[in-house]
């Protein structure tokens, strides 16, 4: 007996021995979590290598995609980039966030690599959050390489680049134009041209899937590349836990990282950490009832949340119940959506945008922009898993001809589920969950401009937004949008309606275990740099229409509270502009109380368009009022313009450039030259959208 037992020892170990060597001991290393705690304090991989050449020779990569992105496209575009290049090309591709490595190194980058750079330029001209760093490095004169002495440092160095911009901002796409600029005369070799997405003119996708193509054939031909027939390899892998149930504590129904999911929110709260904080107060703004917009304060005061007048708060969604629905019916998930999954990158260097295990339902309803507007490549990915050969016709012909795709999908403005269940109701049950978590971006939290002052309300901030609700010509349905929708819903649950489900929407209020108790939304703050003068006698001149009066609130707010104070408030002029006063003034009652405050100092005009036969906007009022104006900035005015960047604020440019012109006696070429000064001496601010 004494032998058996030693047998069935030995056994077990040469067991556990060999199950340690095919696991690679995973089964019991310590699991890695980009969302735990060392998220909060920044980007997920900070604990890993910062080095870039390090971590592609461990990996066994010769292609990297870095990518500066705000709101997920460049984010989404650089996995694309990676996927196909694998796919097609037989590259071994890693994506990259900028933010993750340094870049001393990048002039010992090997010869035979290549390196990818997907730049969106942000607001002014500026690189994205996570791109500030490698911004910083890039524009050193010259960067501070390992071995610095060379004339071309960058010599080795391959590079293809592609730019998302807006061509309503004045340094439109200059990110990837400055970045080109500064690799090349570094030596480092382009190959294919630098591409540019317009937002602007609604054309990215189409500019995207223009430029690749060429892209693919210098760089094939560049590094000897043949291209295969592609097959699609899924990027993570997707594991169901029998063993796990929702219930289960160690499963994510929609909490953002560990800390939330062990109960105890913990800051810093930032883009990684959102803070769930209680909505002190909403109501609606407009009088209309076709129309909304709301007002809400949320209470930071228990999380040491601060912001300064003129900052940003972040909104983070959660989709509409309706729009989860449709979508697990389509793709055949219906059934299966509380059922537990695991996922992991099948490649180290792939990171799953969402913490699991965790649930299909909760990765798509807290994770997942199932919304948005659909990319025409992505349909022609899902061709390969249509339910049968008529579908997959239309969906390859609907992938690869950019007129019959913008007629039956981008004109009709269709989301994913909408765009497939057109072409076949499915269910698509043979499309892999990984490849709707590749072909769709991670659900993005939406910015507002501050509506309230810090010096009034320290920790209540406001937000001011127009609930998104676009009813598309010929459709018959309606685009609602993600965020605003959500805020509404909480708005009638707060305020008590019995069905917090405006349009059969459907919200889980609640959030992930009751956690959201119904009033409460997740947020962080992004500081920004538009900013009242320091001095409070410096006179203001703001121009924002519609929900672009969110900041001016606020400092006409801040303003006021120091003229309380006894300060010397200079003066404060508000351009303000909306359709009628009947129906969407807003704050009407709140600048009657201000003027008792700042009497003469506060001056508001305001256009209300459909009053008269002719249409009357913010842009005429400042025009007429050029004298005025041209006074206060001859007086060290600063000038503010928020809202809409399309129209608005490219016309303001316009109008302020001729009433310098006219007022000063100058040539308009002049006029421009003063404008263009006024806004890189930081006179002129912009805070657009
Ligand atoms: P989303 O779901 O993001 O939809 C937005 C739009 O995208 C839709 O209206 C539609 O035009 C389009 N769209 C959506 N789905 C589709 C589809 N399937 N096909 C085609 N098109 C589609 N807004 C305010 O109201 N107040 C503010 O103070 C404010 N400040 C801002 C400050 C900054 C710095 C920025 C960047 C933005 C600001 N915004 C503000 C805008 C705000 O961030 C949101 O973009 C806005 O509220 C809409 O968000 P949403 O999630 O409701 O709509």
């Amino acid at each position: 007996a004494q032998v058996d037992t030693l047998d069935i020892a030995v056994l077990v170990l040469l067991l556990l021995g060999s199950i340690a060597y095919f696991t690679k001991g995973t089964y019991w290393g310590v699991p890695k979590d980009p969302y735990a705690t060392s998220a909060l304090n920044g980007s997920a991989s900070k604990k890993g290598s910062r080095n870039i050449l390090e971590k592609m020779e461990e990996s066994g990569k010769n292609c990297v995609i870095f990518y500066g992105s705000q709101t997920g496209t460049a984010e989404d575009y650089a996995s694309r980039l990676a996927k196909e290049g694998h796919a097609r090309f037989g590259l071994s591709t890693m994506t990259a966030d900028l933010e993750d490595y340094d870049y001393e190194n990048l002039d010992k980058f090997p010869e035979d690599k290549v390196a990818f750079f997907v730049m969106a330029t942000y607001g002014e001209g500026e690189p994205t959050d996570n791109a500030v760093e490698f911004w910083e490095f890039m524009n050193q004169d010259p960067p501070s390489f390992s071995e610095a002495s060379e004339d071309k440092p960058l010599g080795n160095l391959k590079y293809v680049a592609f730019g998302l911009g807006n061509n309503t901002y004045e340094h439109y796409n200059s990110m990837v134009r400055n970045l080109d600029k500064i690799l090349t005369k570094l030596g480092a070799e382009r190959i294919g041209a630098a591409g540019e997405g317009d937002d602007g003119a609604g054309t990215m996708e189409e500019d995207f899937l223009a430029w690749k193509e060429p892209m693919w054939a210098a760089l094939a031909e560049r590094m000897g590349l043949e291209e295969r027939e592609a097959i699609y390899e899924p990027v993570f892998s997707v594991e169901e836990r029998e063993d796990l149930s929702p219930e289960s504590d160690t499963v994510y129904l929609g909490e953002p990282n560990k800390n939330h999911l062990e109960g105890a929110q913990k800051g810093p709260y930032n883009a990684h950490n959102p803070f769930i904080a209680p909505i002190a107060e909403s109501r609606e703004l407009f009088t209309v009832k076709d129309r909304n917009c709301l007002h809400c304060e949320i209470d930071v005061s228990s999380s040491g949340i601060s912001y300064t007048t003129g900052d940003h708060i972040a909104v983070w969604p959660t989709n509409a119940g309706l729009e989860v629905d449709r979508l697990m019916k389509t793709f055949g998930l219906e059934e299966k959506r509380h059922t537990v999954i695991s996922m992991k990158g099948m490649d180290p260097t792939a990171k799953v945008p969402f913490p699991t295990p965790t649930t299909y339902d909760a990765a798509v309803r807290y994770h997942m922009e199932i919304c948005a507007p659909v990319s025409r490549q992505f349909l022609a990915t899902l061709a390969a898993f249509a339910p049968n050969e008529e579908a997959k016709k239309e969906m390859t012909k609907l992938g690869s001809d950019a007129d019959y795709f913008k007629e039956k999908v981008a004109s009709q403005m269709l989301n994913i589920a909408q765009a497939v269940s057109a072409v076949h109701p499915g269910p698509w049950s043979a499309v892999p969950f990984s490849c709707l978590v590749e072909g769709l971006n991670k659900l993005q939290p939406r910015y507002y401009s501050i509506s309230s002052s810090s010096l009034v309300q320290p920790q209540k901030i406001s937000i001011t937004a127009v609930v998104e609700s676009i009813r598309v010509p010929g459709a018959g349905h309606v685009v609602k949008g993600v965020t605003t929708n959500y805020l509404l819903a909480l708005k009638e649950m707060q305020n008590g309606d019995p069905d917090p489900s405006p349009h059969g929407l459907t919200y889980a209020i609640t959030g992930p275990r009751n956690k959201y108790d119904g009033i409460h939304v997740p947020v962080h703050v992004r500081h920004s740099n538009f900013k009242l003068p320091s001095n409070p006698s410096k006179p203001i001149i703001m121009v924002g229409p519609g929900t672009g009066v969110a900041p001016f609130r606020g400092f006409v707010q801040e303003r006021a509270e120091q003229a309380k104070r006894g300060e010397d408030v200079g003066h404060t002029v508000l351009f303000y502009g909306c359709r009628r006063s009947t129906e969407d003034w807003l704050y009407k009652e709140e600048w009657e109380e201000y003027k008792k405050i700042l009497g003469d100092k506060l001056i508001v005009f305001n256009a209300f368009s459909r009053e008269t036969a002719k249409k009357v906007y913010v842009q005429h009022h400042l025009k007429e009022n050029g004298k005025l104006v041209n006074e206060l900035l001859q007086q060290k005015a600063n000038f503010y313009v928020c809202g809409d960047a399309a129209h608005m604020a490219r016309e303001v440019n316009e109008v302020l450039g001729q009433i310098i012109a006219a007022e000063r006696g100058v040539d308009e070429k002049k006029a421009e030259q003063v404008v263009k000064s006024m806004r890189s001496s930081g006179v002129y601010q912009e805070d657009v959208w």
